[in-house]
């Protein structure tokens, strides 16, 4: 397969850092061509607008989606955003890793995905959901928290995690067609002692080695 993974810290000695390192390593080694967005390293640009288009619609007004259609139609995106949205479409799985970061997305991945999920080219027409532009290619959460595991059940002290990461898991992936796995979910790392954060690792690449043949999750509705 071809994996795309998407990765959102800062700091390379992080568990977030292990965690991408366990990936790169499991995956090349079962003999899956990786590539990486390491969005800190790049370091990509999250702030959606004008930059976004080398083309121009309306010069008069900004209105994100229109430039997003006409420069679909003309081939008007910005370097940086054609050379991610070409990671995406043509990878067959795409991991994002990174921390939860107030109940969501660390601002850089959002700003990636505000950038990178364009109308006209991942959605819109007809093409919404099981009929996403991404049908038949596969999305993978992998994230840490800071709470323990404990506290994001229904009713708990954060809640439900799954709840948690809907408006990326629907609103983002399976909205444009992605086939989303079960979230790979280490919780409080900075807690567990250096034997739990070894299997953790360990179990990762173990869920790796066999992610061919995984099967998309329902992320549920509201
Ligand atoms: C702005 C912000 C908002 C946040 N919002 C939330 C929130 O909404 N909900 C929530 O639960 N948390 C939240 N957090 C906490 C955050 O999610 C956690 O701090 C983060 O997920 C921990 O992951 P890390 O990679 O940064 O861990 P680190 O602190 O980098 O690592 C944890 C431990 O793992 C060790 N380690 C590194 N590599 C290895 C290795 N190879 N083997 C073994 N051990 C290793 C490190 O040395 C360290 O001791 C927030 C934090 C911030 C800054």
């Amino acid at each position: 397969m071809n994996i795309f993974i998407v990765y959102a810290h800062a700091e390379p000695k992080s568990f977030n850092g292990a965690l991408l390192q366990a990936a790169q390593d499991t995956l090349l080694t079962a003999g899956h061509a990786v590539v990486v967005s390491d969005l800190y390293a790049m370091p990509f640009d999250p702030v959606s607008d004008r930059r976004n288009f080398t083309a121009v619609k309306n010069a008069a007004y900004f209105k994100q989606q229109i430039e997003e259609l006409n420069a679909t139609e003309v081939g008007g995106f910005a370097p940086d955003v054609e050379a991610e949205l070409r990671k995406m479409e043509a990878c067959d799985l795409m991991i994002w890793q990174f921390p939860l970061w107030w109940f969501g997305l660390p601002g850089i991945l959002k700003g990636w995905a505000d950038r990178v999920f364009v109308m006209g080219r991942t959605y819109g027409g007809e093409c919404f959901y099981e009929n996403g532009v991404f049908k038949g290619k596969r999305a993978l959460l992998s994230l840490t928290t800071g709470g323990p595991e404990s506290a994001y059940r229904k009713g708990a002290w954060n809640g439900d995690i799954d709840a948690i990461l809907r408006p990326v898991q629907r609103g983002i992936l399976r909205f444009t067609g992605w086939g989303v796995l079960a979230p790979h979910i280490v919780y409080a790392p900075v807690r567990i002692t250096p034997e739990e954060r070894s299997a953790a690792l360990a179990a990762w690449a173990d869920r790796l080695r066999a992610i061919s043949s995984e099967k998309p999750i329902d992320v549920g509705e509201y």
